[in-house]
This record gives structure tokens, C-alpha cells and sequence, in this order.
């Protein structure tokens, strides 16, 4: 999974007209599979174990432009649609400690999501290093990156298959009673439990429709059977009733606990809660500190908590 996610991702790269041109998708798949955005080294060692520091060292980045995707067959028709890409990540420094919660925010745009995917190594930088445990991610196994980092972004994705199945690709030798201590932990417990098949429904597409805060906690039950020492999210409020966001906030609070955590806040109890907040503007961290510190500067982090946080 973890080589076919970088290649997936750089599709969005290519035009559409790139998609429709060709015979099939299973075609796609294999000649990405060939040429996967980032490589396990030779040699590469595992993340040191315990207790997770995040390190991001003056990080420079821009997106691949889709000509510099090296997959023959979709070369040449690529190349024609696609304008050299801007840098996109100006210089991000900052260090997440064991443990510490980090919380960034910023307007649309500004490189929150991008920060976020170099953490678990979707692409490599171009400038400066990633780092966890001191281990440079290029130099790291991609096992031990996806064991090390769970991650929860905004549009959860699940399988379409059941419930059970889709918590036991987190950690397929779970019992039962650890997928309920987990669904129990992500407050989706009851939900699950009222359903006629239980741990054995369809969810996903074509099969029982979840909201997309019952998906979101689904995703969090699952992370938490993770137990991963770096979990990176996307909270994202977007599609959430009242009802279900109290039951979203525990949540929450549960799977970051003890963890080291980058979070792209939406929620003002997040952000005060968090130990630092980046406030990222145009690829580079314009401020950073504590809640309190950061209102009374009257800056960017003012002007942004009094449009998006305030009426929370
Ligand atoms: P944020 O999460 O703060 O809204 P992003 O990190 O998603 O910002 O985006 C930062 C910049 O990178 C934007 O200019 C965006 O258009 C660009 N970008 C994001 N994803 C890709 C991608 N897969 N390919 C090319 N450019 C991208
Ligand atoms: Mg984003």
C-alpha cells in the first residue's frame, strides 16, 4: 500500500486527459508500481523505537512536475499539459518532542497538508531533512516509517469491506475484544454495536453509509489499534454535526494522548491545548507559539483566530 500511495498521489499531477488516454487502469497500476516516488535505500536501518521526536530542518520542497515522473508510457502525452511546479515549501524548521503536540495553522494553500505528508516520507525533500529519531526519513526502512507514523487525514478513507477488516489492516492479529477496546476508545462503539452484522458489516461505498464523523472515528478506532508513536491528522470539522463532535473530540484526546503529534487544528480546544503552533503562510512558518502568546502579538495567528477559532 504505502508504495502505491506516493505514485497515487503524483497522479493528480497528470491531466486528466493523461487518465482517459489510456487502455486501463490496471496498466496504470503496474507501470507505477515499477517506479515507486520514493525508494527503500540500500541499507536503510529502522526508525530507533520509543518515544518519537520530529525533526524538520530548514525543509525546502516543491511538488515533481509530472514530466519529471519517470513512467515512459505516460511521458510524452504528460508533458505537454504540465508548467514547471513552484516551490511550494520555503525553509520549515521546527521540532516536535516526544510526546508534544504540535498544531498547525495557516490559510488554504499554505503547505499544512504538504508538511504533513513528509512526515511519513510521500515524497523526499529537496533541501534540508526530515528526521525521526534523528534517523534522516531517506536513510529509514519504509516499513518501520509506516509502522512508526499513523496517520488520519481529512476524507478518512475505508475499505470496502467490513468493519472488523477494516480496523485489522491497522494490526492483523487483533482480537475482537481489542477491536472493541479500540472502538470503545474512538466513541463509535455504540454505533457498532446497534448494527445488526456488527463487526462483520460492509462499510464503505457500496456498502453501509457512515457519516463522515462516524468514518472519522472508525479511522481514529483504528489508529488506536495502531498505537503508532507519531500520529499525524487532518481534523478537519467540515462535515460534522453537533452531535457527534463532543463524541469526535474524545476521540481525539484518547488517540493523541502520550504521542507525539502533528495535527492540522481546526478546533480551537485543539490549538490551545497544543504545545506549539506553527502558523504556516506561503511555505514558511510566519509564527509559532502558545495561544495566549500568539493572540497578543496581534498578528497573522490574531487576524486568523478571529475568523476561523473565535465563534467556536
Ligand atoms: P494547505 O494544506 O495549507 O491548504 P497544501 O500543502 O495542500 O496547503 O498545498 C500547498 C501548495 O502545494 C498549494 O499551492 C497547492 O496547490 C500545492 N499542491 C498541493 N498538493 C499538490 C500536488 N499533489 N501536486 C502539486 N501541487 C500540489
Ligand atoms: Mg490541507
Amino acid at each position: 500500500l504505502m508504495r502505491l500511495y506516493g505514485p497515487l498521489t503524483s497522479l493528480s499531477n497528470v491531466h486528466v486527459d493523461v487518465m482517459t488516454a489510456l487502455v486501463s487502469f490496471d496498466r496504470v497500476f503496474e507501470v507505477l508500481d515499477l517506479e515507486p516516488m520514493v525508494a527503500e535505500k540500500p541499507g536503510a536501518r529502522p526508525v530507533p523505537p520509543g518515544p518519537v521526536t520530529i525533526e524538520f530542518d530548514d525543509v525546502r520542497f516543491r511538488y515533481p512536475a509530472a514530466e519529471e515522473v519517470s513512467l515512459a508510457s505516460l511521458e510524452s502525452v504528460a508533458r505537454q499539459d504540465t508548467g514547471p511546479s513552484h516551490p511550494v515549501l520555503k525553509g520549515v524548521t521546527f521540532t516536535a518532542g516526544p510526546g508534544r503536540l504540535i498544531a498547525l495553522v495557516g490559510p488554504s494553500g499554505a503547505g499544512k497538508t504538504t508538511i504533513t505528508s513528509l512526515v511519513s516520507r510521500l515524497y523526499d525533500v529537496d533541501e534540508g531533512a526530515v528526521r525521526l529519531n534523528g534517523l534522516d526519513v531517506r536513510d529509514a526502512t519504509l516499513s518501520s516509517i509506516r509502522d512508526t507514523v499513523g496517520v488520519v487525514m481529512q476524507d478518512a478513507h475505508l475499505y470496502h469491506d467490513t468493519i472488523g477488516a477494516n480496523l485489522r489492516y491497522a494490526r492483523p492479529a487483533a482480537t475482537d475484544e481489542e477491536i472493541w477496546d479500540a472502538l470503545r476508545a474512538a466513541q463509535i462503539a455504540d454505533l457498532v454495536e446497534a448494527l445488526p452484522e456488527q463487526l462483520e458489516t460492509v462499510v464503505g461505498d457500496r456498502g453501509y453509509r457512515l457519516s463522515g464523523g462516524e468514518k472519522q472515528r472508525l479511522a481514529l478506532a483504528r489508529l488506536l489499534l495502531k498505537a503508532p508513536s507519531v500520529v499525524v491528522l487532518d481534523e478537519a470539522t467540515a462535515h460534522l454535526d453537533s452531535e457527534s463532535e463532543a463524541a469526535v473530540q474524545q476521540a481525539l484526546k484518547t488517540a493523541l494522548a502520550g504521542r507525539t503529534s502533528l495535527v492540522i487544528a481546526h478546533r480551537l480546544s485543539t490549538i490551545r491545548e497544543a504545545d506549539e503552533i506553527l502558523v504556516v503562510q506561503d511555505g514558511k512558518v510566519a509564527e509559532r507559539g502558545r495561544h495566549e502568546d500568539l493572540l497578543a502579538r496581534g498578528g497573522l495567528y490574531a487576524e486568523l483566530y478571529r475568523t476561523q477559532f473565535a465563534h467556536q
